[in-house]
């Protein structure tokens, strides 16, 4: 018989929204859901999800990418690295202007989403890597490094190893840079998922001059920049002077342009970024990518293309304020006594404080009161705990229906 990989073993529960999911089920098996009475219905605010269709310059340029590989001189193979003429186009649309910007095409990635990069990224570091993560964060940096073995054993609050810098209201949802510890990797997320919070620049100055003292690689996520509304706020890190030398950036169109099923995302890796040992960080990605995958769908990449044009820009920007209009709304249901909220502003996501709470217990009773599925704070670090995230995911009518809903929440 074969053995399983001990590391799995370490990891501490399922995943998040398996679990999530597993709940719901058991709520809906005890609560039927009667079709006569709508509400009886449980809506979903829980998991980041895309829910509205593709708009039509987006799709056209997907439907356009599958029907050209019909053709005798449309037809595309593998892929590789991704489309030159995408990762110029990323280049042009997302760096252009920035200090760190333009990128050359070989600094750029093409990849079938940003979770599937992260999960990659970690066999650059190896069981050896010191992590630190953002507290509370998207599962997967944390759930990655501990399959890549660069976290011990479950201790209660976290996983021994990994540094979890706290963000809460109290540091408005920036973490204390001098935890941060030297030659680290840190996981950056902004517009945060799970908090809704956005660096401003100040603060992500602050961040590239600790990384660049300390001898840290910043991972930047920038899946949700799109969401950003305020021209103050940077959407990428190389907005900032010094992160060439020290941050690679992940991005996808799956929040922007609802390409969570297409999948298609890019990672930016500056040619400056060096290991310890002066050893070219680019060129080792470049060797994962071409070992490991091989290449994103061409179709997939068509539809990028087309997001990328000012018509696609324009629909981003429509499909991105429609989410922010329902977070808009979800955040002005839960403005009442015994909640304060951060998020939903320039970002998908409202983080809701309930003090005292479990966020479990408080997931538990926004499902029975409201019949609303939300995220438990609890799950995305031990800083999550007494909170609850919503998601602006979601079709407009049920939205508006699990506002309605929340009302009969008694805080
Ligand atoms: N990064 C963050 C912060 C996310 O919240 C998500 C998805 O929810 C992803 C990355 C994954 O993006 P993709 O669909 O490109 O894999």
């Amino acid at each position: 018989m074969i053995h399983r990989n001990p590391r799995l073993a370490v990891l501490k529960a399922g995943y998040l929204f398996p679990e999530i999911a597993r709940r719901k089920r058991e709520f809906a098996a005890a609560h039927p859901e009667d079709p006569a009475k709508p509400e009886t219905r449980i809506i979903s605010l829980g998991v980041g999800n895309t829910t509205e269709p593709i708009l039509p310059h987006i799709n056209r340029g997907l439907t356009e990418g599958a029907r050209k590989l019909a053709l005798p001189g449309g037809y595309s193979g593998y892929q590789d690295e991704g489309l030159l003429e995408l990762r110029e186009k990323i280049s042009g649309t997302f760096y252009q202007g920035v200090s760190g910007g333009p990128f050359s095409a070989d600094e750029i990635f093409i990849s079938d989403g940003a979770k599937c990069d992260i999960g990659r990224l970690q066999l650059l570091f190896g069981p050896d890597a010191k992590v630190a993560v953002q507290d509370p964060s998207y599962p997967v940096y944390v759930d990655g490094s501990v399959l890549m073995g660069a976290a011990g054993p479950w201790t209660g609050g976290g996983y021994d190893g990994i540094s979890y810098l706290p963000c809460t209201a109290e540091n408005s949802y920036f973490p204390d840079l001098s935890k941060l510890k030297e030659n680290s990797i840190f996981y950056f997320c902004s517009p945060n998922n799970p908090t809704g919070a956005v660096s401003t620049r100040p603060q992500l100055e602050a961040l590239v001059a600790e990384a660049l003292k300390k001898g840290c690689l910043i991972v930047f996520d920038a899946a949700y920049a799109e969401y950003i509304r305020d021209p103050a706020l940077p959407k990428t890190i190389f907005a900032i002077p010094g992160a060439r030398e020290c941050a690679l950036e992940l991005n996808s169109f799956s929040k922007p342009a609802g390409f969570t099923g297409v999948r298609l995302g890019w990672t930016v890796v500056p040619k400056e970024l060096r290991y310890a040992g002066g050893e070219s960080i680019n060129a080792d990605w470049n060797r994962v990518m071409g070992t490991i995958f091989n290449g994103a769908s061409n179709i997939a990449q068509a539809g990028g293309l087309a997001a990328l044009s000012p018509e696609g820009l324009g629909e981003i920007r429509q499909l991105c304020g429609f989410y922010l209009e329902n977070a808009r709304r979800i955040r002005e249901a839960l403005e009442k006594p015994g909640v304060s909220c951060v998020g939903g502003d320039n970002s998908p996501y409202i983080w809701a404080r309930f003090p005292g709470r479990d966020s479990w217990d408080m997931f538990a009773e926004i499902l029975e009161t409201c019949r609303v599925l939300t995220t438990p704070g609890a799950g995305f670090g031990p800083s999550g705990q007494s909170f609850i995230r919503f998601s602006a995911f979601g079709h407009r009518a049920d939205v508006e229906e699990a506002c309605e809903r929340l009302g009969r929440l008694k805080l």
